[in-house]
């Protein structure tokens, strides 16, 4: 057991631990963060254990033991930690060692032991293993000792799980620094590079992963990010995929191979259909085509078979659709519309599948950028993202003191005040009586919040009234023209691509509703086309001050009103 490492002598890295795969990444000295290969070359390795004659194995070597040795095989296991055994979904176990109830805990009966007896592993015991043989190859890799980690978690991690979670890596020689959400971890990934502009917005992250599918709607305000609504799905993930090119593939082989039997019903068959399966799949996210061939598939027949990516769209087109369902779900839960999203970070393995990238595109107005490998050039391998959202917060935070970290990180992640509405102003002319509402501060800001911007006055100069107001976001769909003769007013002289293709969309704008003026300024005789620099505090307690002044000019005010 180590004991917790005073700040000076952490050696601290990042770690995503997937119920399918886990990475490792650390942070070098520029601050960039980098994924780190395990001795095989792998850079997502399979949460998978296996046993040999006393011999462990990890990973893809792991991984491949669940056609011949599925029983001495442990894989889907980072859910069933500080769970007990009632509570647990044991599905994804079907081709790998069977969960069994251990006094008030889940374990495996595995022989792991050189003299082949059978033993009764815990979760957390094999979460150890798992941990220690991922903190070695990254201790291989960076020449020193690893002693620390951030580790990501889904948002539905409760307490029980990050306390069995914290002691099984302590047991393996991790301190855990901190837990962070895994959607915290990767927009931090996308924040941290140097390009990034820090900006407020909407941020949905969709981590589509192998046996679940989680999503978050989370708002990035000045650098702080506040979760506003979460879904997770055990139904919908990558598994899914597989399954049903697993069907598409056996039932091929039945075509070919009358007599060779249903590979789905025998074990050691279907295992290894789910291995060919996966590889297929992940193949068609980067190439129009991919082979599936398995010697001895089933009955010692061995089995060869192409597929393109436009069937396989097609056989999967129901699975692609739940998890665009899955996402416009959340976006409605928090509240918001599509519109308010500007980005949608697609995170996890199964974000590689260009399709759905392309589906969540379509479903999302032009304004959201979709950042997946498919559809942005600029994107992150949504398989690191994770690992290098951890590996960068555990480099800002492994000189600090266990305390401070405590105090200091919490409230990235946690409910903190925010504003009910934007906060916005109306700068208005002495011979008008509305103005055009620019928000300044969006709803969902977390406070203590300062934000300034410099907005135009209305051109003649003069005297101005400076409203600040309280805004709601409203969605102004504006009706496409009525048809004349059938057809779009605008496109009378174009009569060749007229029908469905052309079918008249509503428009669908973002726009405020002026709620009720918090405070108003009148800046006297400002100058012609003058631009006026205003400065928003809004304080904890929500009280507010600010301060207006003509830019270059003599004419300020200030002012404030209590919460
Ligand atoms: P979970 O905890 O949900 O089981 P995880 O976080 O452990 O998932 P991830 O690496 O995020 O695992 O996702 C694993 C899934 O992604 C697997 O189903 C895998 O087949 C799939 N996957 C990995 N790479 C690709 C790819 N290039 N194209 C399509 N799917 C991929």
């Amino acid at each position: 057991m180590s004991e917790e490492e005073s700040p000076a002598q952490r050696v601290a890295i990042g770690i995503s631990f997937g119920n399918s795969y886990s990475s490792i990444a650390y942070t070098s000295g520029e601050g960039k963060a980098e994924v780190i290969a395990n001795e095989e070359g792998d850079r997502q390795i399979p949460s998978i254990l296996s046993y040999v004659s006393g011999e462990e194995f990890q990973g893809t070597q792991a991984k491949a033991q669940l056609v011949r040795n599925a029983k001495n095989t442990v894989a889907y296991f980072r859910d069933f930690l500080g769970q007990d055994f009632k509570s647990i979904d044991p599905t994804p176990c079907h081709h790998s060692a069977h969960p069994i109830q251990h006094e008030s805990t889940v374990a495996f009966k595995i022989k792991d032991k050189e003299d082949d007896t059978e033993n009764t592993v815990t979760v957390s015991e094999i979460t150890t293993r798992h941990l220690r043989k991922l903190k070695n190859s990254a201790s291989d890799y960076l020449g020193k000792n690893v002693n620390a980690a951030v580790i990501t978690v889904p948002t539905n991690f409760s307490d029980a799980q990050k306390d069995a979670l914290s002691k099984a890596a302590k047991d393996a020689g991790i301190e855990v620094l901190q837990f962070i959400n895994e959607p915290v971890a990767a927009v931090l990934a996308y924040d941290a590079r140097p390009e990034a502009k820090l900006a407020d917005k909407n941020i949905v992250v969709a981590d589509l992963g192998g046996t679940r599918s989680d999503v978050a709607v989370i708002a990035s305000r000045g650098g702080m990010y506040s979760i506003l609504a979460t879904a997770h799905d055990y139904d919908v993930g990558g598994a899914q995929l597989d399954e049903v090119l697993m069907d598409y593939f056996a039932k091929e082989f039945l075509k070919k191979w009358k007599n060779g039997g249903d590979p789905r019903v025998d074990d050691r068959a279907s295992a290894k259909l789910k291995l060919e399966s996966e590889a297929v799949k992940k193949a068609l996210s980067i190439g129009s085509s991919a082979n599936f061939s398995v010697e001895s598939l089933s009955k010692g027949f061995d089995f060869t078979c192409s597929i393109n990516r436009m069937r396989y769209e097609t056989i999967s087109s129901k699975v692609f659709a739940t998890f665009v369902r899955l996402v416009l779900n959340v976006v409605e839960k928090a509240q918001l519309d599509p519109l308010d999203i500007s980005e949608i970070i697609l995170a996890g393995g199964t974000a590689h599948t260009p399709r759905i990238a392309s589906s969540l595109a379509s479903a999302f107005p032009e304004s959201t950028t979709v950042l997946a490998p498919s559809t942005s050039a600029t994107a992150i391998n949504p398989s690191e993202l994770a690992a290098r959202g951890a590996a960068i917060q555990a480099s800002l935070i492994q000189e600090f003191e266990t305390e401070d970290i405590d105090q200091s990180t919490h409230p990235m992640v946690t409910v903190t005040p925010h504003l009910a509405r934007a906060i916005g102003v109306l700068c208005i002319s002495s011979d008008e009586s509305t103005g055009v509402f620019r928000h300044l501060v969006e709803a969902e800001t977390p406070v203590p919040v300062r934000r300034t911007a410099i907005i135009a006055t209305p051109r003649e100069g003069g005297d101005v009234l400076v409203k600040i107001c309280e805004g709601t976001r409203v969605i102004k769909v504006t009706k496409p023209e009525p048809k004349a003769n059938g057809k779009a007013a605008d496109d009378s002289d174009d009569d060749e691509d007229s029908d469905e293709s052309d079918e008249e969309e509503e428009l669908r704008e973002k726009t405020y509703k002026v709620e009720n003026v918090l405070a108003e300024a009148a800046l006297k005789g400002l100058s012609k086309g003058a631009k006026v620099e205003l400065q928003i505090n809004v304080a904890a307690d929500l009280s507010c001050t600010f301060f207006a002044r003509e830019v270059g000019g003599k004419v300020a005010v200030r002012g404030g009103w209590k919460a």
